[in-house]
């Protein structure tokens, strides 16, 4: 019998990353019967994830029989990263960066070493993107890598061009907010929506300097591969085919949008929602397209004017709401006014109902939600997209700005808010909530507009996504290849 192929998923340790990351090690094997999983993020998200398990020791998914494993690698750290340290030592995420990288890499060959000692060798390594060195560490060992890219394939492309030959303009033109940056096969940008790790980061003295440089590691990573790297995409055709021919150096396979698998029930993830009956329930009771649900991800924080304006708004536009406030966010607003802070702010909740976490994917997928306020991580403005629910979108860093543009302008599913300059996060005034609120949920023309766009991305996704579409098409092409190599 030929051996079986086994990928090695590795992950960053942020819940935005572990999402997709899991929800691709779940296609693999659908798409691949034979085929073996190894996924692996650090200890300490490992643990947050199974934390019945015994310390550092691998877990499997018996839904698999055994052809999903999950065995954690070291960041070199006891606690990890926390969410937002930065606040208080603002050399927090850089030391954790340099920390993760040294002692990553090191952790990742013992893992692949103690594979092929067992008998499952890997032959092929799919990492995430603040990962560079692990295609390093694959290929000392004779085994080739895919990056698995959970950005939008037209952000893939704006890092590529700022690395290949543009790094000076956006440089020169980094405190311009509107200068118009021009990059092969893309639109115009504007500088304040380029990623805010090629504008704000790109200073030593920034607390997230080393996003900036992981990923121009990340870009010389590839460069290095041959003949060509491969990069498979969180992302379809159909949502980004422009972007896609603009870059022509690597093979960049679309796979995504990835969903939870077919249970509905989300997998296990480094947060653990609230009882579900506790919204669900809710839900069911409101009428359809009525609730709008609100969610910032798994690392924004929230300050108290940003909360109370969030929360006036909201009951302004006269709609049942959703609200997610995670509890490291209530923790800080508690310190922040001594104690009752949280508490107080919530208790003028009216007309919603507010969680620490959810199972996104199953409120975004139930009739009863009408519109989604996000950040525009990637994951939640796909998983609004393949649900069919419109968008407000209120962008803070990274490449969020350039989601929101792709929702506002591209695909035309949802509004972007103003907010006020007051720092990178920006506040989202009461009024213009309700104003953005009303312009996807209201009775104008527009708004109608805007839900039937939402609809028709709906379809397209999950064509791409079905039997015989684009993504699935392009996964099974990543898997063939991995088949002839073993
Ligand atoms: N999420 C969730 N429940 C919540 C809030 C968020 O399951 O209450 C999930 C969401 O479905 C998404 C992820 O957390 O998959 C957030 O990823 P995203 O890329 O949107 O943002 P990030 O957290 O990376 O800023």
């Amino acid at each position: 019998m030929p051996p079986r192929p086994h990928f090695l998923v590795l992950t960053f340790p942020f819940q935005g990353h572990v999402a997709p990351a899991l929800r691709l090690a779940r296609r693999l094997l659908a798409a691949a019967p034979d085929a073996l999983v190894t996924f692996s993020t650090t200890e300490v998200a490992h643990r947050r994830m199974f934390p019945a398990a015994k310390p550092d020791v691998g877990d499997s998914d018996s839904d698999f029989d055994g052809r999903l494993e999950f065995l954690p690698f070291s960041d070199g750290t006891e606690a990890g990263y926390v969410a937002r340290s930065t606040a208080t030592n603002p050399d927090a995420f850089n030391t954790y960066m340099a920390s993760f990288h040294a002692a990553g890499a090191r952790s990742v060959g013992g893992v692949l070493d103690a594979l092929a000692a067992r008998g499952r060798p890997v032959s092929r390594v799919v990492y995430s993107l603040l990962l560079p060195w692990a295609a390093d560490v694959a290929r000392d060992r004779g085994i080739p890598s895919a990056l698995y890219w959970i950005q939008p394939v037209a952000v893939f492309a704006i890092y590529y061009h700022y690395f290949h030959g543009h790094a000076a303009v956006v440089h020169e033109h980094r405190h311009d907010p509107s200068f118009q940056v021009q990059l092969p096969g893309l639109a115009p940008q504007a500088v304040a929506d380029l990623p805010s790790f090629l504008t704000v980061s790109t200073e030593p003295s920034d607390p997230l300097h080393s996003a900036f440089t992981t990923l121009r590691d990340l870009f010389e990573t590839l460069d290095r591969e041959r003949p060509r790297a491969t990069v498979l995409v969180n992302t379809c055709q159909e949502l980004e085919r422009g972007a896609l021919a603009a870059v022509g150096a690597h093979d960049v396979l679309p796979v995504g949008p990835v969903l939870p698998s077919a249970s509905g029930d989300e997998d296990a993830g480094i947060y653990k929602p609230d009882d579900d009956a506790k919204y669900m329930d809710w839900l069911d009771a409101k009428p359809a397209g009525s609730v709008v649900y609100v969610a910032f991800g798994s690392l924004a924080g929230m300050a108290r004017e940003q909360l109370e304006e969030l929360l006036l708004g909201l009951e302004g536009t006269g709609m049942p709401y959703l609200c997610v406030i995670r509890k490291d966010v209530r923790a800080a607003l508690s310190s922040e006014v001594g104690g009752a802070g949280t508490d107080q702010a919530l208790a003028p909740l009216k007309n919603g109902v507010a969680v620490e976490w959810c199972d996104q994917v199953k409120v975004l997928s139930h009739a009863a939600v009408g519109c989604f306020v996000t950040h525009c991580g990637w994951n939640s403005v796909l998983e609004s997209v393949a649900t069919g629910v419109p968008m407000v979108c209120v962008p803070r860093v990274s490449d969020q700005r350039m989601n929101a543009q792709l929702v506002e302008r591209e695909w035309r599913v949802g509004v972007r808010a103003q907010v006020t300059d007051q720092g990178i996060a920006g506040l989202l005034r009461a009024e213009e909530l309700r104003r953005c609120v009303d312009e996807v949920m209201g009775d104008s023309e527009a708004a109608a507009e805007v839900r039937r766009m939402a609809g028709e991305w709906k379809r397209a996704v999950a064509e791409a996504m079905g039997e015989g579409g684009s993504s699935g098409r392009s996964l099974m092409a990543f898997v063939d290849g991995a088949r002839c190599a073993v």
